[in-house]
C-alpha cells in the first residue's frame, strides 16, 4: 500500500508520536485506520497483510477501535472462501465528523463530514463580510457551526474539531488572522472568538483548497501548484503530498506577485499586482460591469453567451496568469497546475491564453493545467477533511476525547 497523503500542522494532532511503546500502539492505530479508510471494507487478515502485522495485533487494535466507535463490524464477509469466515471492518459511518468553516467575503459556510468522507449536515449564508468587524462575522459563523453541530449529533456523531478556512494570511500558531486585506481584517485572534470546546484550526483558504484537492482530486499528482480565485488569488504548493508554508506561514501569494511592475494599485502596497488582472472584481472592471453578488456566474454566463468584452477581460486575466505562473513553475517545477475556486468555472475562457502564455516563456515542455472539480467547495471541504485526516493519523488522541 502507497502511503497515504500527509499534511501535518506544527502544532496539529499529525505531529511525530514519541518512539515509545504508547507511541508504537498510536502509530498502529493510525495504520490500521488509514488502511480501512485508503481500501476498506477489509477483514483483519486483510488489515494484517496490508500493514505488516500480525493478525492477533491487528485485533487487539481493531477492538480499540470499534470501542471507541472509529470502525464499524459490517457482518461476515460474503461465504464460499475456504475457512472461518472473517467480518468486514469499514470506518464507522456513526463516529466522529470534521466541522469545516469558511469565512468568505460574501458568504459564510459550515459543514460536517464524516470519517467515509461523506457530508452529513450543511449551512451557508449569503452576507457582506468586507469591512465588517471580525466580532459578528465570528458570532454569525458560530451560530452556523452550532446549528451543523446539532443536526450531526441528532445522527449519532459527534465533532473532533474545528477547521476554518479564511481568506487572509494566517499565523503559523493557526488562529491568527495577520492580514485579510479582502475583509479589512488586522491580527484577529480567531482562537480567542471562536467556540472553544473542539480542537481548532485555522488556515488561509487557498491552502485548504489545495489540500482537498491533494485528498479528494481526481489522479492528483504529490507535486502539484493548485491556484484559487476569489476577489483575492492565492496558491497552494503542495510538495511531496505536504503543503509547503514558507517561514512564516504566509507561502502562496500567488495574487501579489507582480505581472506589470508600473500597473495600477493594489491593497497590498504594491503596484501591478497579479489580483489587480485576474482577481474576480478585476474582471468584472475590466469587462465594465458592476460586481454583484454571483460574479463568477456573471462572469461565465456572460462568456458562455459570446459577450466580446467579457471574453476579452477574461483572454486578458488569462494572459496575466500565464506570466505569473510563469515565475511560479520555472522556480518550482511542478508536474501540475490545478485551477481551483472561482478559477474553474471560467477555465473555458481562461485556459487558452493562459496556456499560450505558459508555452511561450517555460523552460522545457509546458506543465499541464487541469481543472478542479471540486470548484468553489474546495477551501470547506479541505477544511472539514483536515479534521477527518487528523482522526485517521491519531486515532488514539480522538478516543481519548470522545
Ligand atoms: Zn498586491
Amino acid at each position: 500500500m502507497t502511503a497515504p497523503p500527509h499534511e501535518a500542522r506544527p502544532t496539529g494532532p499529525g505531529r511525530a508520536l514519541p518512539d515509545t511503546q504508547q507511541g508504537m500502539r498510536r502509530r498502529n492505530l493510525a495504520r490500521v485506520m488509514h488502511a480501512v479508510h485508503a481500501d476498506g471494507p477489509l477483514s483483519r487478515a486483510g488489515i494484517a497483510s496490508r500493514i505488516g502485522l500480525t493478525r492477533a495485533a491487528v485485533s487487539t487494535l481493531v477492538d480499540e477501535l470499534i470501542r471507541t466507535g472509529l470502525l464499524e463490524e459490517l457482518g461476515p464477509e460474503r461465504p464460499g472462501r475456504v475457512g472461518r469466515p472473517g467480518s468486514a471492518l469499514a470506518v464507522s459511518g456513526r463516529g466522529p465528523v470534521g466541522i469545516g468553516a469558511e469565512v468568505g467575503v460574501d458568504h459564510l459556510a459550515v459543514c460536517a463530514v464524516d470519517l467515509r468522507g461523506d457530508v452529513r449536515a450543511r449551512a451557508e449564508r449569503h452576507v457582506a463580510n468586507r469591512g465588517r468587524s471580525p466580532g459578528p462575522v465570528v458570532e454569525e459563523l458560530t451560530g452556523l457551526v452550532r446549528q451543523v453541530v446539532a443536526e450531526a449529533e441528532g445522527e449519532g456523531l459527534w465533532p473532533a474539531g474545528l477547521a476554518v478556512a479564511v481568506p487572509g494570511l494566517v499565523a503559523r500558531d493557526a488562529r491568527t488572522v495577520v492580514r485579510a486585506p479582502n475583509l479589512g481584517w488586522q491580527d484577529v485572534d480567531l482562537g480567542a472568538l471562536l467556540p472553544g470546546e473542539f480542537p481548532l484550526t485555522v488556515d488561509n483558504e487557498a491552502n485548504f483548497g489545495g489540500l482537498a484537492e491533494l485528498w479528494l482530486g481526481a489522479d492528483t499528482p504529490a507535486n502539484f501548484l493548485h491556484v484559487s480565485a476569489e476577489i483575492g488569488i492565492g496558491a497552494a504548493l503542495v510538495v511531496d503530498g505536504s503543503l509547503l508554508r514558507g517561514t512564516r506561514g504566509f507561502a502562496g501569494e500567488l495574487g501579489h506577485v507582480p505581472v506589470h511592475p508600473d500597473g495600477p494599485e493594489c491593497g497590498c502596497g504594491g503596484r501591478g499586482c497579479l489580483e489587480q488582472y485576474a482577481g474576480e472584481e478585476a474582471v468584472l472592471r475590466s469587462a465594465g460591469l458592476e460586481p454583484g453578488e454571483d460574479r463568477v456566474g456573471l462572469l461565465a454566463g456572460r462568456a458562455a453567451d459570446g459577450d466580446p468584452e467579457v471574453r476579452r477581460a477574461l483572454r486578458e486575466a488569462g494572459t496575466a496568469l500565464g506570466i505569473a505562473l510563469t515565475g511560479a513553475l520555472n522556480l518550482l517545477d511542478p508536474q501540475s497546475v490545478v485551477l481551483g475556486g472561482a478559477l474553474a468555472g471560467l477555465a473555458p475562457w481562461l485556459l487558452p491564453s493562459l496556456e499560450a502564455e505558459l508555452s511561450r516563456r517555460t523552460a522545457g515542455p509546458a506543465c499541464p493545467v487541469s481543472v478542479s472539480r471540486l470548484g468553489p467547495e474546495g477551501p470547506l471541504l479541505g477544511a472539514a477533511h483536515s479534521v477527518v485526516r487528523a482522526v485517521l493519523d491519531d486515532p488514539a488522541a480522538v478516543a481519548e476525547r470522545a
